[in-house]
């Protein structure tokens, strides 16, 4: 199969930008490591290594490239990132900060106040803050506007109640966004505010969860009365609805990328061995000459070209003007839809080390694990069906309880 090489499709400027991130990462980031994970929240030596990293890209002038200069980014485009992400291959960026660079810092930069992205985005650049997303609830996740955590306003301060639940690196991270309802008498789409929250403050408890593999990624917190001032709130009180969507806009947007900068799958074609995992466990395995292990290689490597190419029209047609911004949504299922295909092939490759994990701990995207996480995070797949098809293509709305009715009155998550 023929990929394109990186360098075949640069700009002289992208050529020279490319030129002088190359020279300048020779050396100074830590290298990728083969069989370590892309995130490991239990690994808190890991963790601290990602901020120091981050920290280092501040340094040397090289963190948030499309982020704005006056907010402490280079203020460069997509394409030169796309470019930064290629040659990075070989190296580990600060993985465990994805949040900020892949979903806050978009979310302050549309909806923020001046004072807020001065405060907020450069700490994410440098590393001072890792931000984690409070959005899900253990009543349920897909019906993100049915939420029930609550924030009233007592004086001059609000305080919130709730709880929320699959926060992924909660405990590690300093500050979240957190969505909460309030005002119950609003529909449910309208009494919704977004609150920027400290994660170790008094009346929140963070709280590891364990999951059935041993990992604990995922938090789920408690909140008692925290306490949030007006400087808190990001867009207007209840306004929270318009800045959640462009926070599942930017998670869509970036799970179709590959939400890590630096592993995409498009590299040049001397690289391929780094990115293409299949092919080094199919050695591994000594399963390299078998016929189905082949087919198995190629199918994973063409469904990660696939997905890499879905996701280059859609943002390309985006950033143009040419394709609406809901496209998002489309590759982001795209993406979904083929990670889930490469984990089965990945689990059936791997054999019973796909089903329990490989003993050394390594690599995990070959466990059957994987094969679920993609069809749910950043949205479920029958979500983003839902979405696609009423925004994308116009077609009528899921039957519900009337968007005018107010929250209270709703049958089920009607306020306690
Ligand atoms: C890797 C990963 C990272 C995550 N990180 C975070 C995070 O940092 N912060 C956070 O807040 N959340 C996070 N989540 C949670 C995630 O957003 C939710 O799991 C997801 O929204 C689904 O919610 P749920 O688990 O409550 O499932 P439910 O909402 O209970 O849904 C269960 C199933 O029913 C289906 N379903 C529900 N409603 C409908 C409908 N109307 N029509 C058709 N099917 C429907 C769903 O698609 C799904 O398949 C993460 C999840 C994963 C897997």
């Amino acid at each position: 199969m023929t990929l394109a090489t990186c360098e075949d499709r640069d700009t002289d400027e992208l050529r020279a930008f490319r030129l002088k991130a190359r020279e300048w990462m020779a050396g100074r980031l830590p290298p990728r490591i083969p069989g370590q994970p892309y995130m490991d929240w239990t690994d808190k030596e890991l963790v601290a290594a990602d901020r120091r990293t981050q920290r280092i890209l501040w340094d040397g002038g090289l963190a948030g490239i499309t982020v704005p200069k006056e907010y402490g980014g280079l203020g460069l485009t997509r394409q030169h990132e796309t470019v930064f992400g290629e040659e990075a291959a070989p190296y580990r960026l600060a993985w465990h900060l994805g949040n900020n660079y892949n979903i806050v810092q978009p979310v302050l930069l549309a909806h923020g106040t001046e004072e807020q992205k001065h405060k907020y985005i450069p700490r994410m650049l440098n590393g001072d803050h890792i931000w984690a997303q409070m959005t899900s609830e253990p009543s349920g996740g897909s019906d993100l506007f049915g939420l029930i955590t609550r924030a009233e306003k007592r004086g001059d301060k609000w305080y919130i109640n709730g709880s929320k639940i699959w926060t992924t690196g909660g405990e590690d991270s300093d500050m979240g966004l957190c969505l909460a309802r309030t005002d119950p008498t609003l529909p449910k789409h309208q009494g919704l505010t977004m609150f920027m929250v400290e994660m170790h403050q008094p009346g929140m408890t963070v709280r590891p969860l364990t999951l059935v593999n041993g990992t604990q990624d995922f938090c789920q917190e408690f909140l008692d009365d925290v306490e949030a001032s007006e400087d808190n709130i990001v867009g207007e009180i209840n306004g929270g609805w318009a800045v959640a969507t462009t926070q599942l806009a930017a998670e869509r947007s970036a799970t179709s990328r590959g939400w890590y900068i630096g592993v995409g799958a498009s590299l040049p074609r001397e690289r391929i061995e780094i990115a293409s995992h299949p092919v080094k466990l199919a050695h591994e395995l000594g399963l390299a000459e078998t016929q189905r292990a082949r087919q198995i290689v190629g199918e994973v490597i063409a469904l990660e070209a696939l997905r890499e190419l879905v996701a280059q029209r859609a943002s390309k047609g985006i950033d143009a003007g040419t394709l609406p911004p809901t496209t998002g949504g489309v590759a982001s299922l795209a993406s979904s839809t083929l990670n889930q295909r490469a984990s089965e092939l990945m689990t059936e490759l791997a054999g019973p080390c796909g089903v329990t994990g490989p003993a050394d701990g390594g690599e995990p995207e070959q466990g059957m694990d994987r094969v679920w996480l993609f069809r749910i995070g950043g949205g479920s797949a029958e979500m983003l069906r839902n979405t696609i098809s009423e925004r994308h293509l116009g077609l009528p709305r899921e039957p519900g309880p009337g968007k005018d009715v107010p929250f209270n009155q709703l049958r089920t998550n009607a306020a306690s």
